[in-house]
């Protein structure tokens, strides 16, 4: 842990507005996870450039958040600065009309659910899928955000970036992004997102994301804490919450991280869970798999901290 007499520290803490040794576990849905050293929650995209620029002038490493709801964070947690980007909000704005086509702009910190219910109180159809997805634009188009019917990939314009190296703003156009299932080959922060949706009618817009919901709320432990699917799914045929049921894993336990008795791809924290609890578990779900069905399951949850 950095010292407060460190003098970077005192500097940065000194120009901005940080928190210090805060729990993490305050800010991840999981609800795990130990201090930052320091966390900063910008408002704005300059403010972002500025911290970011101070940040590496002093040499203190940088973890970047959006909602917490795809991470899980160690005990001991991360060290140098943590920045939560869901701040960074502004009026969405539809800046793009064509034919039925209308392309909207959202900054990176607004929740996916705001945006839905923006898209549906403007007759844009695209978004259906994300129903129930928690988290933030930046997040979402990070980690490909999707099910089934859809992901980011498929409505992802353009994005602006701060290129981390040379902390200029970039716009990064569709032909460029390089997505893949439940990823975004990209080094840079994003800080807004174009998205181009589909003039429809309003109450078949309306009806899909109901449906959605419903089927999300039936079938996952949206009550317990969590990170969402922990596995990735290994084909489009077979996904990882059949081959954890199937191994009969559901309600498997270690002291307060278990494998959810409603969705078999789910670890959700009981009560007090530790991140080596969850480590364990997964790490036992793991082999086990791969002894049953000889598949090495990867995880969709990113682990950040020491
Ligand atoms: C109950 C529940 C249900 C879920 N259901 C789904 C689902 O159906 N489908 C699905 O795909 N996911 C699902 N998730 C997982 C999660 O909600 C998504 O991955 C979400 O899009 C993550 O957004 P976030 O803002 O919370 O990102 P975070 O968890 O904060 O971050 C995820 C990654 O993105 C990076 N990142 C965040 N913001 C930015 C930014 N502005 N610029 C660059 N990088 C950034 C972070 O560094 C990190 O590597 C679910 C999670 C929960 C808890």
């Amino acid at each position: 842990m950095l010292k407060r007499d460190n003098t970077a520290y005192s500097t940065l803490a000194y120009e901005f507005n940080l928190l210090f040794d805060e729990p993490l576990k305050n800010h991840t849905s999981f609800k795990v996870g130990g201090p930052a050293d320091m966390l900063a929650l910008p408002k704005d995209k300059q403010e972002l450039k500025s911290l970011l620029k101070k940040a590496s002038d002093l040499d203190i490493p940088v973890t970047l958040f959006g909602g917490g709801t795809n991470l899980l964070v160690t005990d001991k947690g991360i060290r140098g600065l943590v920045v939560i980007t869901r701040q960074l909000k502004s009026e969405i704005r539809i800046t793009q009309t064509d034919s039925d086509k209308k392309t909207i702009c959202v900054a990176a910190g607004e929740r996916l659910s705001k945006v839905c219910q923006f898209a549906i109180n403007h007759c844009l159809s695209g978004l259906e899928f994300a129903a129930g997805i928690p988290g933030t634009i930046g997040g979402a188009i990070m980690m490909n955000a999707g099910t089934k019917s859809g992901d980011m990939s498929g409505i992802a314009e353009s994005i602006d970036v701060l290129n981390k190296k040379t902390l200029i703003f970039e716009t990064i156009e569709k032909k460029n992004l390089n997505f893949s299932y439940r990823q975004l080959n990209l080094t840079g922060i994003i800080v807004a997102a174009r998205l181009t949706l589909k003039e429809e009618n309003k109450k078949k817009i309306e009806e899909t994301f109901r449906q959605n919901l419903i089927r999300k709320n039936a079938t996952q432990p949206v009550s317990f804490a969590s990170a969402g699917c922990f596995f990735k799914n290994p084909t489009l045929e077979k996904s990882a919450g059949e081959l954890i049921e199937k191994a009969g894993l559901k309600g498997m336990r270690i002291k307060d991280a278990m494998v959810s008795q409603s969705h078999a791809n789910f670890i959700v924290n009981i009560n007090n869970a530790r991140c080596e609890d969850i480590l364990l578990l997964k790490r036992q779900i793991q082999k086990i798999i791969l002894n049953k069905f000889h598949i090495k399951l990867k995880t969709e949850v990113r682990v950040e901290g020491e």
